[in-house]
C-alpha cells in the first residue's frame, strides 16, 4: 500500500515538501476491525486548518502522520459482526491506500443508488453543508437575490441551485470565464461573475439591482469587500468558510471592524457562521431531498477526478488557488 503523511506544517501556500508519501504494510484486522481498502479520497479547503498547528473546531493533524480525510472504500475482509467483504462504505480513512476501522465512523452505501464518488461532494459533506446553511441560516425566498463564490464547486454550485429551488435569484462568483460560463449555462444561476476582473465590485452591483438578501460566505477577502455594501436590511450571511485567507490573511483589516458592526446594527444583518457537524442531525432529511432533486435535473454536479493517490499533494496545493473545477476527489483503487 501508499500512505501520505504530514511531514512539515505549512508556513503559507502548501508546498510538496510538506508532505511525504512512503509505502505501507497492509494491516492486518483485528477482532471487531474491517480492513478497508481506499477507492476514493475526498479533498477539502478544511485540511489546509488541519495542517497548521492552531486552536480550532477540530484538532491539529499531527505531524508524521497520515493526512486525515473522508473516503470512500471497499471492506476487503471483515472480522465486525455488522461488515462483510465487498461492502462499500463512506469512512474516514485518510490519505492512504488502506485502513482499519472498528465501524464506528463507517456509514453502507448503496453502489446502485448514485455514483459512489458523489457520497463525498454533492450527496456527502459539501452537499449538506450547502443544504444546512441554507436551511437553518441563509433561507432564501422566492423573489429574493443570494450571492455565493466558489460557485462552480462543491458547496457553492449546491447553494445557488437549492436558491433557485426556493424561488431565488441565484449570482455566481467564480475564477475565470470557463467557470462562469458553467455556472450559468449548465446549473441555470441568474448570472456568475469573475472575482478576478478588474471591475468585479461594478459588476456584481449590476448582477444586483435589488441588492443581496443572502450572502453565503465561502471565500472572504475581496468578495466580501464587494458584496457587504449590496446586504439588505434583515439580510442573512452564513458563514462557511474564508478560502482565500487559508494560506494566510490579508493583514491590516482590523481597523474596520467597527465600521462593519456598525453596518451589522444599522442594517440588522444576521452573520452566523456554522460547521455543518453542528446539524448533523438533520443528514437524513438532506439525503432524501438531495437525491430527489439529482432525480429530478433540479440539482446537477460536477467532479473533478484526479488519479493516484501520489498526485493528491499536487492537486491539494491547486484547490485552494481554484486549479480544481467541480468537487476534487481522488480515485485511489
Ligand atoms: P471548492 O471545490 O469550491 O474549492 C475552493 C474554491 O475556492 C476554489 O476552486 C476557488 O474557486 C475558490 N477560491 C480560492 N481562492 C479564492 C479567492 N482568493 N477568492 C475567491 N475564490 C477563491 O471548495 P468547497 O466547495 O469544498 O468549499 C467551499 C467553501 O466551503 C470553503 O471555504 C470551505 O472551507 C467551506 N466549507 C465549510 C464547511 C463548514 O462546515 N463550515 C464544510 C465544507 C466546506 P474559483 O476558481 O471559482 O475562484
Amino acid at each position: 500500500g501508499t500512505r501520505v503523511l504530514l511531514a512539515s506544517r505549512p508556513t503559507g501556500r502548501p508546498t510538496a515538501e510538506n508532505f511525504r508519501i512512503e509505502p505501507m504494510p497492509i494491516p492486518t484486522p483485528a477482532e471487531g476491525q474491517v480492513l478497508l481498502r481506499v477507492l476514493f479520497l475526498s479533498l477539502d479547503p478544511y485540511m489546509r486548518g488541519r495542517m497548521d498547528d492552531r486552536k480550532s473546531y477540530a484538532a491539529p493533524n499531527p505531524l508524521g502522520a497520515v493526512m486525515e480525510g473522508g473516503t470512500v472504500a471497499e471492506v476487503v475482509e471483515s472480522r465486525h459482526p455488522d461488515y462483510a467483504a465487498g461492502e462499500v462504505v463512506l469512512s474516514y480513512s485518510g490519505w492512504q491506500t488502506h485502513a482499519l476501522s472498528d465501524g464506528k465512523d463507517l456509514r453502507k452505501l448503496d453502489p446502485a443508488a448514485a455514483p459512489l464518488s458523489t457520497a463525498l461532494g454533492v450527496l456527502g459533506m459539501p452537499g449538506f453543508t450547502a443544504w444546512s446553511g441554507l436551511r437553518n441560516i441563509g433561507q432564501p425566498k422566492p423573489g429574493e437575490t443570494l450571492v455565493v463564490a466558489a460557485a462552480s464547486g462543491p458547496v457553492g454550485s449546491a447553494v445557488g441551485q437549492i436558491a433557485r429551488i426556493h424561488g431565488a435569484r441565484a449570482v455566481g462568483v467564480a475564477g475565470g470565464p470557463e467557470k462562469c460560463r458553467f455556472v450559468r449555462d449548465e446549473l441555470g444561476f441568474e448570472a456568475c461573475l469573475d472575482h478576478r476582473a478588474p471591475d468585479f465590485a461594478e459588476q456584481l452591483r449590476a448582477a444586483c439591482p435589488d441588492g443581496v438578501d443572502v450572502y453565503f460566505e465561502n471565500v472572504g477577502g475581496a468578495v466580501w469587500d464587494a458584496v457587504f455594501p449590496l446586504l439588505n436590511t434583515f439580510a442573512r450571511v452564513p458563514v462557511c468558510g474564508l478560502v482565500s485567507q487559508y494560506n494566510g490573511a490579508t493583514p491590516g483589516n482590523t481597523d474596520r471592524l467597527p465600521g462593519m458592526m456598525r453596518e451589522v446594527l444599522s442594517r440588522s444583518l444576521l452573520i452566523r457562521g456554522f460547521i455543518q457537524r453542528e446539524f448533523a442531525a438533520q443528514q437524513p432529511e438532506f439525503r432524501t431531498e438531495m437525491a430527489g432533486w439529482i432525480k429530478d435535473g433540479r440539482v446537477r454536479y460536477r467532479e473533478d477526478i484526479v488519479d493516484g493517490l501520489e498526485h493528491a499533494p499536487e492537486a491539494f496545493i491547486g484547490l485552494l488557488e481554484g486549479r480544481n473545477f467541480g468537487k476534487l476527489v481522488v480515485r485511489v483503487g
